[in-house]
């Protein structure tokens, strides 16, 4: 299983109290994670790339995709996002975390040009109910995940229903929100997972950590079918 972890990889450079946090950016972070937990093919890949380090072979050797965006999203070239795009629809797993919410790649997926919130940084407590523990991205994983801090996202979010609803977040402050999520777009598996602002050490929680390791087991679909579209010259069943 072949992995590549995307980051724009801005904050940790500029703002001393995220690099405390991501000395080696958050991509690092989850590369770490997930060769700790068994995932041996694993790459990063940032913006200030030639191609955000997402060429089309790049993209044709990786089976499931992360994505973390924040300030930058309108650098991402229109090029990449339409190869990556094509990607996810061809069967590429993809997993948009956090503020990814409003990169391009994710508004075109979702087919909206909002993606739009209501959020507040304040550090409020956000506890993820657990709604789908029969599903195979929150095996392992309780009742609820308590971040003790976190950036505050509420609805409404402007995005079509999606295809699972996996978890549902309070927050101290008042608001709830859709927190995790699933779609599918063509042959293309996508987990959407609200948590990991820069400025809380939210990708070292162990269960943040199960639930994003499940989640590439899950959107993995190296045996997607080409399908075949237009004119078809025979119909399939001629004796009739
Ligand atoms: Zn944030």
């Amino acid at each position: 299983m072949r992995i590549t972890v995307w980051n724009e990889y801005l904050h940790e450079r500029t703002e001393e109290a995220v690099r405390k946090i991501y000395p080696e950016g958050i991509h690092n972070c989850i590369k770490d994670f997930l060769e700790k937990n068994g995932f041996s093919d694993v790459r990063t890949a940032t913006l200030d790339e030639p191609e955000h380090g997402l060429t089309q072979e790049v993209l044709d050797n990786t089976d499931v995709l992360f994505w973390w965006g924040h300030m930058r999203h309108h650098m991402v070239s229109d090029e990449v996002v339409q190869r990556v795009y094509e990607r996810v629809q061809d069967g590429m797993g993809l997993i948009v975390l956090h503020s990814g919410h409003e990169s391009k790649l994710f508004k075109k997926l979702m087919g909206t040009n909002s993606g739009q919130l209501r959020w507040r940084e304040c550090g409020e407590t956000e506890i993820m109910w657990n709604i789908r523990p029969d599903h195979p991205i929150l095996q392992g994983i309780g009742a609820n995940v308590v971040i003790p801090h976190e950036e505050t996202y509420g609805e409404l979010f402007h995005i079509p229903d999606p295809d699972e609803l996996l978890m549902i977040s309070w927050f101290s402050g008042g608001e709830v929100f859709r927190s995790a999520m699933t779609f599918h777009r063509g042959s293309g598996r996508i987990f959407y997972f609200k948590p990991g602002h820069e400025t809380y050490p939210i990708y070292y929680m162990p269960e943040v950590q199960k639930i994003l390791c499940n989640a590439v087991k899950w959107a993995y679909n190296p045996d997607a079918p080409k399908i075949k579209f237009g004119y078809c010259p025979e119909p399939p069943v001629s004796e009739l």
